[in-house]
C-alpha cells in the first residue's frame, strides 16, 4: 500500500505503520466518507484547493457523481465505491466522518441501515484512525438535542431524544457515534474531533431529498406550492455551506475535541423561511399547510459561542444572501430535468 511501511511501526506514537508526513511530504492525505454528498463533496473541494491528497468513500445511496465529476482526472483525487458499513485498509493522516444520509426523507427509508451505518460505520472508521495514528472528525448533529427544552442549544445541553420513534435511528445512531468517538479518545488516545452540525443548504442538495430548504425552492422555481408542514410555527436556523465547511476545517486543524456546535444562529419559523424563498424567487408563490411528521423539533437554535471562542469561528453568509447562490443551481438542475424529459 503506498505510504505504508511496516519498519515504522512502533516508533512513532503517532504513525503506527505509517510514515510521518515529514519524511514522506508536506501534503495532507485525507478520507472524506460521505465525499459524494452535498457537503462532503464541498469540504473536499476546499481540502483539494489547499493542495492536498483527498480519497473521497462512498456507496452512492444519496451522493451523486456529478458532485465530484470535476475532480475525476485530478492525481490528488480519488473515488472507493464503498459501503463504511464494511471495513476498509487505508493509510492517511486525516479522516472526516460525514457518510450518512441526513434528511429525515432519506434517513427514514432504511432506518436499520441509517444505525448500522451510524454505529457499524462509526466504529469502522474509528478502528481505521487508531490503527493508522489518523486524527477523526465525526459530523454529528444538532438532533441529539432531540426537540430541545433548553433554548438556544448549548453543548453542554444532554438533549430531549425519543428512544423509539422515527428519528431515532437517526438522532439515537449519532448520539452512539459521539460516544464511540469519545471512548476511542479515551480509551485508545485516537485524536477526535466532534461537530454538531445545524440545519445546512447550499449548491448541490439533492432537489427532492424533502429538506425544508431544498423542498421550498424547488417547489418555487416550479410554480407549486411550498408545503408547510404543521402551522409553520416551528423554527430552524439556517446555514450556508461554505460557512460549515470553513468551520469544519478549523475544527480539524484546531487542538480542541469538542463538541462544537457549527451553525448560523439566525432562527427562522417555516412560515418565515418561505417568505424569504417567495422575495428571492417569485413573489407570486404560494404556500400550502400539510401535516406534520411525527417528533418534529418545534424549535431549534445554536448557541456558538464555544466555537467563536475556541475556533475563532463565526458564519459569515445570511439566509438571504445564501438562498440566491443556492437558487442558480437549482435553476440549471430542475431545467436540465426538463429538457431530458423532453419538455
Ligand atoms: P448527504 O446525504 O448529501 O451526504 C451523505 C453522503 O454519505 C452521501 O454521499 C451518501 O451516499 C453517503 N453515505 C450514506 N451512507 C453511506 C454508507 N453506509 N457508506 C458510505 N457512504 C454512505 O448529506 P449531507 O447533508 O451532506 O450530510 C453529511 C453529514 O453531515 C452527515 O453525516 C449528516 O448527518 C451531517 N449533518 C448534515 C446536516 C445538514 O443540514 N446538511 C445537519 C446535521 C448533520
Ligand atoms: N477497522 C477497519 N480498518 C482498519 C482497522 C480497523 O475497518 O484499518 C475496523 C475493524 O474491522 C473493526 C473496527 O474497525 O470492525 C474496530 O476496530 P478495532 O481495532 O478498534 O476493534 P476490533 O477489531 O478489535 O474489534
Ligand atoms: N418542513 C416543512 N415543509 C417541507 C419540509 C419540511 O414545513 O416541505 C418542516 C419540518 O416539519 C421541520 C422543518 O421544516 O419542522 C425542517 O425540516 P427538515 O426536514 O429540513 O430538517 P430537520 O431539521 O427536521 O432535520
Amino acid at each position: 500500500v503506498v505510504g505504508y511501511d511496516q519498519s515504522f511501526k512502533g516508533k512513532y506514537p503517532n504513525g503506527v505503520g505509517r510514515v510521518p508526513v515529514g519524511i514522506r511530504n508536506k501534503r495532507k492525505r485525507i478520507v472524506v466518507t460521505g465525499g459524494a454528498g452535498f457537503v462532503g463533496s464541498h469540504l473536499v473541494d476546499k481540502l483539494i484547493a489547499r493542495g492536498d491528497d483527498v480519497i473521497v468513500i462512498d456507496n452512492f445511496f444519496t451522493g451523486r457523481k456529478e458532485n465530484i465529476v470535476h475532480l475525476f482526472g485530478n492525481p490528488r483525487f480519488e473515488l472507493i465505491r464503498h459501503d463504511v458499513v464494511e471495513p476498509i485498509l487505508l493509510e492517511v493522516d486525516q479522516i472526516y466522518h460525514l457518510a450518512c444520509p441526513a434528511s429525515p426523507v432519506h434517513y427514514k427509508y432504511n432506518p436499520v441501515k441509517t444505525i448500522k451505518t451510524n454505529v457499524m460505520g462509526t466504529l469502522n472508521m474509528l478502528g481505521l484512525a487508531k490503527r493508522i495514528g489518523a486524527r477523526f472528525l465525526l459530523t454529528s448533529t444538532s438532533e441529539v438535542y432531540g426537540d430541545p427544552l433548553e433554548h438556544p442549544q448549548k453543548e453542554t445541553y444532554w438533549g430531549h431524544v425519543n428512544p423509539i420513534g422515527v428519528r431515532s435511528c437517526y438522532d439515537e445512531g449519532k448520539r452512539t457515534a459521539e460516544t464511540l468517538t469519545m471512548d476511542y479518545h479515551r480509551g485508545d488516545g485516537v485524536e477526535v474531533r466532534i461537530a454538531r452540525i445545524f440545519n445546512t443548504y447550499g449548491p448541490r442538495m439533492c432537489l427532492d431529498d424533502g429538506r425544508v430548504v431544498s423542498n421550498f425552492v424547488s417547489q418555487a422555481i416550479r410554480k407549486q406550492p411550498m408545503t408547510v408542514y404543521g402551522d409553520g410555527k416551528q423554527t430552524r436556523s439556517f446555514q450556508y455551506v461554505s460557512d460549515l465547511v470553513d468551520g469544519l476545517v478549523a475544527l480539524m486543524e484546531s487542538e480542541h475535541i469538542g463538541p462544537f456546535n457549527l451553525g448560523n444562529p439566525g432562527e427562522f419559523t417555516m412560515l418565515e423561511l418561505a417568505e424569504v424563498v417567495k422575495e428571492t424567487i417569485d413573489s407570486s408563490a404560494t404556500i400550502e399547510f400539510k401535516e406534520n411528521t411525527a417528533d418534529d423539533p418545534h424549535k431549534r437554535k445554536p448557541d456558538i459561542t464555544k466555537a467563536k471562542d475556541l475556533l475563532n469561528w463565526e458564519p459569515k453568509i445570511s439566509l438571504r444572501e445564501g438562498l440566491p447562490l443556492m437558487v442558480n443551481d437549482f435553476r440549471n438542475r430542475i431545467l436540465n430535468e426538463d429538457e431530458g424529459k423532453g419538455n
